[in-house]
């Protein structure tokens, strides 16, 4: 047996199989977009341990500052006894977020706890109940960010009774002919049937769905959310854990549809791979839930704010927004060049350089080719490139790589994508 297989062996024994894996490897070390395994194997990462690392493995700034703070102190829990580190990342991330309005930041540790921290501040500031998510989203594991998830299997499947007062309305996709009309009146509909809305707290909305298959909201969605939201005291959030960071080209991918929402959520890449997260938002509404209500005990962690303040750094450094963009143009043209050629690619999209494909039998738009997707992402990672699938019915795959890759990297992993391509649809 290979390393790799001795330890997927002990791996099955000793971990719940519910803890899924896209590939039967164990990492030996990473540097910037590329990760060697344990049997000595390199690999090119279009992961980014799923869109945690715009900054590459072990970005040299990141490091060095996380490990300055390891020599300071690594603890105190902020409730007990507060840093500096803290106030000033929430200083900086208040300045970045959309709006011109007074901004208050809390951090946690997880993208599911900011979630469910920034369901609890809407229903404390508006009194009312109510949440309105979207088909196809997901928004975490735990109990209420598993039912604000607009995806039954397997997310959802055999976990309930679920928390109640959630809504799903439509999710927009050209591709399935469901228009922002759709999505719009699937709302009037959820306010006709099911809640009225002066009891709806607020409406969640990521501004690129990730886990559902990289679909974006189009602007006028967003934009008719907002004024929807106006309309009824309801308080727009946006799930920016996936595409926040950097990731689209803006540092947050609601600044490109000019809106602001009242509250954003943000994990992932904020830290480079430390585990923090954030809700940013209007001061009125952070300063809802009295003292006490907020927190945790490694919520904002020093670790994390140190590598986080490095990420905002580096991004300025590096510019690299303006490298998202540059970047994303390229692959996007590259993904339409593999569609001319591989009718079962019916699908190009994303925003900035987070961009999918998506994969149909055939070119048949009424089959979604679930087994040709694992096809490739398992061939891609035979040729030396780590991918990730997505999407409603497991037949997208997404590119998350390190904004920091050379080019000439990403465009061998494009190259390791074309030709898996080629190999399984041959
Ligand atoms: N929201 C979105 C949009 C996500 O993509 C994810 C993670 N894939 C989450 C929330 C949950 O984040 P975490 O896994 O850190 O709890």
């Amino acid at each position: 047996l290979t390393r790799n297989q001795q330890l997927m062996q002990r791996r099955n024994a000793a971990i719940p199989r519910g803890v899924g894996h896209v590939h039967e490897l164990f990492i030996q070390d990473g540097d910037n977009a590329t990760v060697t395994d344990v049997d000595g194997k390199r690999y090119i990462d279009f992961a980014g341990g799923i869109a945690v690392l715009n900054t590459g493995h072990r970005h040299p700034k990141i490091m060095a500052a996380v490990q300055k703070q390891l020599e300071q102190f690594t603890h105190t829990c902020f409730q007990v006894m507060a840093y500096e580190s803290y106030v000033e990342l929430a200083e900086r991330i208040n300045a970045r977020a959309p709006g011109d309005f007074a901004k208050k930041t809390l951090f946690l540790t997880t993208g599911a706890e900011a979630i469910e921290n920034a369901v609890k501040i809407a229903r404390a500031h508006t009194k009312r109940p109510g949440i309105i998510a979207f088909a196809g989203g997901y928004h975490g594991r735990t109990s209420l960010t598993m039912a604000l998830t607009g995806k039954v299997a397997p997310y959802k499947a055999g976990f309930g009774p679920f928390p109640g007062s959630i809504f799903h309305a439509r999710f927009p996709s050209e591709l399935r002919g469901v228009t922002v009309a759709d999505a719009l009146e699937s709302i009037e509909q959820i306010f006709k049937c099911d809640i009225e809305p002066t009891q709806v707290a607020a409406i969640i909305i990521e501004p690129v769905q990730g886990e559902g298959g990289f679909n974006v909201a189009p602007p006028e969605l967003l934009q008719a959310l907002r004024r929807l939201c106006d309309t009824h005291g309801i308080i727009l959030i946006a799930d920016e854990v996936q595409t926040g960071a950097g990731r689209t080209g803006t540092w947050f991918a609601v600044e490109q549809a000019g809106v602001a929402p009242d509250l954003i959520t943000m994990a992932k890449s904020m830290a480079g791979g430390f585990p923090i997260s954030a809700v940013v938002g209007r001061a009125d509404i952070m300063d809802a839930p009295g003292p006490g209500g907020l927190g945790g005990t490694y919520a904002g962690s020093p670790l994390g704010c140190a590598a986080a303040l490095a990420v905002m750094d580096v991004f300025e450094e590096e510019k690299l927004l303006e490298r998202c963009q540059k970047v994303g143009a390229h692959m996007r043209q590259r993904l339409q060049d593999m569609a001319q050629q591989h009718r079962q690619i019916q699908d190009v999209r994303g925003l900035g350089a987070m961009l999918a494909i998506e994969l149909f039998t055939d070119g048949d738009r009424s089959k979604p080719d679930a087994v040709l997707t694992k096809a490739v992402v398992t061939g891609a990672a035979e040729r030396g490139l780590v991918l990730l699938s997505c999407g409603t019915y497991g037949n997208v795959i997404r590119i998350l790589v390190p904004l920091t890759a050379p080019d000439a990297l990403i465009d061998e992993g494009l190259d390791i994508l074309q030709a898996t391509l080629a190999a399984a649809t041959a």
